[in-house]
């Protein structure tokens, strides 16, 4: 497939924010971009992967019409009269009624979850009744069907539950183990490679001179493979220099994803879109017009009888961060299976905590913390110094985004937020 938007080999294609995104789905759904297999793991090591294959209910839920309150089963038509009603029996969960079906006038005290005996066709809560030793009395109407759900009327036996391609959470497993699920079938995890380039770089366990810089960026890379099903692949860090980037490149087209981290800027020692072109890759866009992020490359190589998707993502800190969230994520969620309606990034609206100006010509994403009280979300920007500032993102527990025509934003308005 040929790119959308540019030649192969254009050295500087410079999209908007949407229009990138839009070119990274349009790989990331491409047929081809499948995983490599499936595996079956236990329940709980399950959580976040993405499943293989659907959840079936094994059989109706609930298996019975289910009584969803403490009380009364008994029967509406009863109710209407305002006669008192005979107590004949009790049901706990997990028992069933072994009598007869109830007949009018009578009504059988049923606990939550228990099934509603024949004849029955309503629960009156406890709180409404008025009990007595043997009998009970209310003033409540009740309709056919109140406070039972019927057999089956979650999912009848054989039916989907979870979809193939969903990222397992809580909700998924406790589906699964409701139907006797003691594993299940996951993709495998696409390896990613994550080469972090540049001069100054320490290992975070060296001790780094003044003038030196902890590799941090291949830990929060890595860390965001995780997030989102891969397996990170840790390479060693990389020269500022064409060869030393093209050789590191190359032994990293094992694997089925490349992250760069540095040298995709402006600077004289920012070789890595050289290297890449030297190897003939094929670029979709060489810079996005966003802050932070402005610089970041995406494309891929020729490997095998294929092709490796790549980024080369800014080096400053927070660059790397934002511009692998809304662009590698989504890839990788293709690479391990996700459905392609499932692949993000997700956004939601929350009420701006102040005034803000704004940089037109520019999507921005600023670093900045939601908080939610139960009717109403708020976002405020944190103060920041800009895309290295990774002490301002750690405080952050999102980007407010700040679209690109934008000139201003104003106390209280209605903003898009990514939770990060
Ligand atoms: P670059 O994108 O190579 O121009 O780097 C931009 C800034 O990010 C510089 O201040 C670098 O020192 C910093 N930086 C680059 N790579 C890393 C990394 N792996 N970990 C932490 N900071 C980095
Ligand atoms: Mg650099």
């Amino acid at each position: 497939m040929e790119p959308a938007s540019a030649s192969p080999s254009s050295p500087s294609i410079v999209l908007g924010y949407s229009d990138a995104a839009r070119t990274v789905r349009e790989q990331a759904t491409s047929s081809d971009e499948r995983p490599r297999g499936t595996e079956s793991l236990t329940l709980l090591d399950s959580l976040s992967r993405i499943l293989a294959a659907p959840v079936l209910a094994d059989r109706d839920q609930p298996p019975f019409p289910r009584s969803t309150r403490d009380g009364f089963a008994c029967r509406s038509a009863d109710l209407a009269s305002g006669d008192t009603l005979q107590i004949v029996g009790q049901l706990r969960a997990g028992e069933v009624w072994t009598g007869p079906a109830l007949e009018p006038g009578r009504a059988i005290e049923i606990m939550t979850g228990a099934p509603v005996p024949a004849g029955a066709d309503c629960v009156l809560m406890v709180e409404h009744a008025a009990v007595d030793a043997s009998s009970i009395r209310t003033t409540r109407q009740l309709t056919a069907g109140e406070n039972v759900v019927p057999a089956g009327a979650e999912a009848q036996a054989g039916a989907t539950l979870v979809l193939t391609g969903t990222r397992i959470g809580p909700q998924q497993i406790a589906a699964a183990a409701a139907c006797g699920y003691a594993s299940l079938p996951v993709h495998t995890r696409p390896r990613v490679a994550i080469l972090a380039t540049g001069d100054e770089l320490v290992p975070v366990a060296g001790q780094p001179l003044p003038h030196q810089i902890r590799n941090s960026n291949s830990y929060s890379i890595a860390a965001q493979v995780l997030q989102h099903g891969g397996k990170p692949v840790l390479r060693p860090t990389v020269r500022d220099n064409v060869a030393a980037i093209e050789s590191a490149i190359e032994e990293a087209l094992t694997s089925d994803l490349l992250i760069l981290s540095g040298g995709v800027s402006m600077g004289k020692y920012d070789f890595v879109e050289q290297a890449l072109l030297n190897l003939n890759a094929e670029f979709f866009f060489t810079g996005v017009r966003m802050q932070p992020g402005r610089p970041v490359v995406f494309g891929r190589l020729p490997a095998g009888d294929g092709y490796r998707y790549f980024f080369g993502l800014p080096g400053n800190p927070v660059s790397t961060m934002v511009t692998f969230a809304l662009f590698a994520g989504p890839l990788i969620g293709a690479l391990a299976g996700q459905a392609s309606d499932q692949l993000g990034p997700r956004f939601v609206e929350a009420h701006l905590a102040r005034d803000l100006q704004a940089k037109p010509g520019l999507t921005q994403f600023l670093p900045a913390r939601i908080e939610s009280d139960s009717t109403k979300a708020t976002v405020r920007p944190i103060a920041w110094q800009g895309s290295g500032d990774q002490a301002a993102a750690s405080k952050a527990n999102c980007f407010l985004v700040v679209p690109e025509q934008v000139e201003k934003l104003s106390f209280g308005s209605t903003v898009t937020v990514f939770p990060f």
